[in-house]
């Protein structure tokens, strides 16, 4: 836990979140700003500012958030593309690790 970190405050259950999912690792909430129809972000319950730091930090929290994320997208139905936007160059705003899971809708090539 993080006191400064939004996502940290979701897993405390400081802050609300429409969970769809989780897991003993992970957490799957709607994003507040969806991209396509579905778009739910998967979060480790320990904070690490990105997917490279949690896997070396805690791989079993790693595979617990591509876990959800493949539940998440099963559930969705049909293709899906999973997203760890990392660094701010590639528009990280949130510097808890997360993974989007987009479907729903034809995601284009390249993401831009
Ligand atoms: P990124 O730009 O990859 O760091 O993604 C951060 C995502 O968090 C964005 O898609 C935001 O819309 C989303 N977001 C920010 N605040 C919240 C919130 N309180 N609940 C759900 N999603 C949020
Ligand atoms: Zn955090």
């Amino acid at each position: 836990m993080t006191d400064d970190c939004l996502f940290c405050s979701i897993v405390a259950g400081d802050i609300p979140a429409d969970v769809v999912a989780e897991n003993g690792q992970a957490i799957a909430f709607r994003d507040i700003s969806p991209q396509a129809p579905t778009h739910v972000l998967v979060i480790p319950r320990v904070h690490q500012p990105d997917i490279g730091s949690l896997v070396e930090a805690d791989p079993a929290a790693a595979t617990g958030v591509l876990t959800l994320a493949r539940e998440v997208a099963d559930e969705a139905g049909g293709s899906y593309r999973l997203v760890f936007n990392t660094g701010a160059d590639a528009h990280q705003t949130v510097f808890h690790c997360h993974a989007h899971v987009l479907a729903g809708r034809s995601l284009g090539w390249p993401p831009g």
